[in-house]
């Protein structure tokens, strides 16, 4: 197991695979900026997923025990069932999972899981049609995106959901989504708005803590209760409601947890980042263009982490941060 240099274990590999959406949410693609004219990257420069099975390949001697897929809307790529059984075939034990804005999940949730996806996470900021519809820029309403949650469970697939709560958009949201999702015992994760990519307008003030969410649900459902002895790695904390639900809280702002982030990150044209907020990262598609084989992949990629000593969301309110992160919807989250 290669660690960093801050001890960390390179376990998740989160690995983008467009940079295309179909959505425009405010806070990662605003169509004011991702507009008609926007120039995604052209079809030659995405990783093709031979190369993504190389890379997955070798990620696993240096400890890679989960593979997430994401994007852009990573169910817009075409054959995404094909890649998914293509990972499974690269070792049986790996956690397999996908995040998706669930718009095309009832599609494709049955051809998901049968190629071997273990679980889902599905974004969803609102229950109210003109809230997400605000939220996304979409023609959608949140019943195509429940759909996909129920199709997703009825092919046997894990499901989760992301919250991002904003102040003065969708703070009256957190109710009705635990409403719908307490009844489905589907599991409510709750983020706090980070200061990522496409959100060149993010104010400090925009973001809801965790100590406030967990107020206003108790507030409605009584006490909650944390959940003690939570695994290394775990990026939500989860706290109990007293009739036994959890319900999860990812709270980067206010709880950083950069001293057990073992995530790496390869963007749709296949740069890898050690953190969510690098500014550049580093070229491995060139390196597959060059030739390199698993093994070089390997000594590259255990090089790299080596040396990684980020913690951004530790270190955010120093006077010295002066960063332009990396695109949320190119380095997916
Ligand atoms: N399109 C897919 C989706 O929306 O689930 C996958 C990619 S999206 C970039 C991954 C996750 O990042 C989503 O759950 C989204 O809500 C979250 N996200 C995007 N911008 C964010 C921000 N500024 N703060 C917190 N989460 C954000
Ligand atoms: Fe698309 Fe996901 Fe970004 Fe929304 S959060 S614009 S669905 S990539
Ligand atoms: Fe990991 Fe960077 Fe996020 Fe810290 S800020 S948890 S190092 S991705």
């Amino acid at each position: 197991m290669t660690r960093d240099y801050l001890g960390r274990p390179l376990k998740d590999l989160r690995i983008s695979i467009t940079d295309r959406c179909n959505f425009r949410c405010d806070y990662c693609m605003p169509p004011e900026i991702f507009g008609e004219d926007y120039e995604f990257l052209p079809r030659s420069e995405i990783l093709s997923y031979e190369d993504i099975i190389l890379l997955v390949k070798a990620m696993l001697p240096l400890g890679l025990e989960k593979v997430r897929i994401t994007g852009g809307e990573p169910l817009l790529r075409k054959d995404i069932a094909i890649l998914i059984s293509m990972i499974r075939k690269c070792d049986q034990d790996l956690d397999i999972a996908l995040t998706t804005n669930g718009s095309l999940l009832a599609r494709f949730a049955k051809d998901l899981a049968t190629s071997g996806l273990d679980r889902v996470t599905v974004s969803l900021d609102a229950i109210d049609d003109s809230i997400v519809k605000k939220i996304s820029n979409s023609n959608l309403g949140s019943k195509n995106i429940i759909d996909g949650v129920k199709a997703a469970l009825d092919n046997g697939l894990n499901v989760k959901i992301n919250t991002v709560v904003v102040k003065n958009y969708n703070e009256n949201q957190i109710i009705p989504i635990l409403n719908i999702f307490y009844r489905m015992d589907v599991l409510v994760r709750f983020i706090e708005y980070m200061d990522v990519g496409g959100t060149k307008d993010w104010k400090p003030e925009q973001v809801v803590f965790g100590n406030q969410i967990r107020k206003l649900i108790s507030a409605e459902y009584g006490d909650l209760t944390p959940v003690a002895g939570q695994k290394y790695g775990e990026v939500a904390n989860l706290w109990t409601l007293p009739n036994g639900y959890q319900i999860g809280f990812i709270e980067s702002i206010s709880k950083p947890f950069c001293n057990s982030c073992t995530r790496v990150r390869v963007s749709a044209n296949g740069s890898l980042y050690t953190c969510l907020f690098s500014e550049t990262g580093h070229d491995l598609k060139s390196l597959i263009k060059m030739g390199a084989d698993i093994n070089d992949l390997t000594e590259a990629i255990s090089t790299v982490w080596s040396n990684r000593a980020d913690r951004y969301s530790e270190i955010r309110n120093t006077s010295s941060q002066d960063k332009v992160p990396v695109e949320m919807h190119f380095i997916g989250g």
